[in-house]
């Protein structure tokens, strides 16, 4: 699907992505994004962020009124061009930082910390409906409580889930290159521990209602992207009514 295949009298379109880690929603947002011609907003790199900031203020990550405190004056920018999406902080371009396993470790500590959560949903609001004031075309923002908590009312609401052993494969082949059984034991925590700690404030595990379900287990990333597609095409175009009765059809559930 090229941009030109938007239908028009949707946009600006908001699509909300919530899945948990390893399911491929950053990557097969991002992607939906470009051929889209869409923003992209990564939420998750907005709560590494504010982890990184508390860590190099060297804020105690217990004290939960220091760490919020920081998040709600973090001079934070995000860049969202799905083809050069980028984090600073202050300035200071932390892309690479957020991503190193010192921050995956503890970014549940400070993401499951209400008062930073509250703060960060008014960034991302603000954020995602810009587009509706003219300045971008629409948005797809992706993360863990998009579908339910930031964005309820979004055009196109999925949930993107896959079996714990494809996403620890995926994430193993991502950080050491190989999806052996010591790959993947080294990769258990950024997986399991972390959506465990994460479901505390967030569900990202059963779609909510109305949310289209999209397992991708058995799917690559292009057909992923393909699915992802083909699910807002029909939302957009008003061919899926009834979101159950497509469940049951059987692609999409
Ligand atoms: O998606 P990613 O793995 O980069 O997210 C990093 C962390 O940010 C998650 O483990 C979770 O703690 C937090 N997060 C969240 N709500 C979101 C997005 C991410 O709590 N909408």
């Amino acid at each position: 699907m090229s941009a030109q295949s938007v239908p028009t009298q949707a946009r600006p379109l908001v699509i909300a992505v919530d899945g948990p880690s390893g399911s491929g929603k950053s990557s097969v947002s991002r992607e939906v994004a470009r051929r889209l011609g869409l923003e992209y907003l990564d939420t998750g790199a907005m709560y590494r962020a504010a982890t990184w900031s508390v860590v190099e203020a060297g804020i105690d990550l217990a004290d939960a009124a220091a760490v919020a405190e920081h998040v709600r004056n973090l001079d934070l920018t995000m860049a969202t061009d799905p083809t050069a999406p980028g984090v600073r902080v202050a300035g200071h371009d932390v892309s690479a930082a957020i991503r190193e396993t010192r921050i995956s470790s503890i970014v549940s500590k400070v993401a499951t910390n209400l008062d930073v959560r509250a703060e960060m949903l008014k960034r991302q609001r603000d954020l995602i409906t810009a587009g509706r004031n003219g300045t971008h075309q629409g948005c797809v923002a992706e993360g863990r409580d998009i579908t339910t908590v930031v964005a309820p009312d979004a055009d196109v609401r999925l949930l993107l889930t896959a079996s714990e052993e494809a996403r620890l494969a995926r994430r193993a082949k991502e950080l050491h290159g190989s999806a052996d059984a010591a790959s993947v034991e080294a990769t258990r925590d950024q997986i399991v521990r972390r959506d465990s700690d994460d479901s505390t404030v967030s569900n990202f595990e059963v779609a909510a209602d109305g949310v289209m379900h999209l397992d991708s287990s058995a799917l690559d990333f292009e057909q992923t992207v393909d699915a992802v597609l083909a699910a807002i095409t029909r939302i957009v175009t008003g061919s899926v009514t009834d979101l159950d009765e497509h469940a049951r059809a059987g692609a999409v559930s």
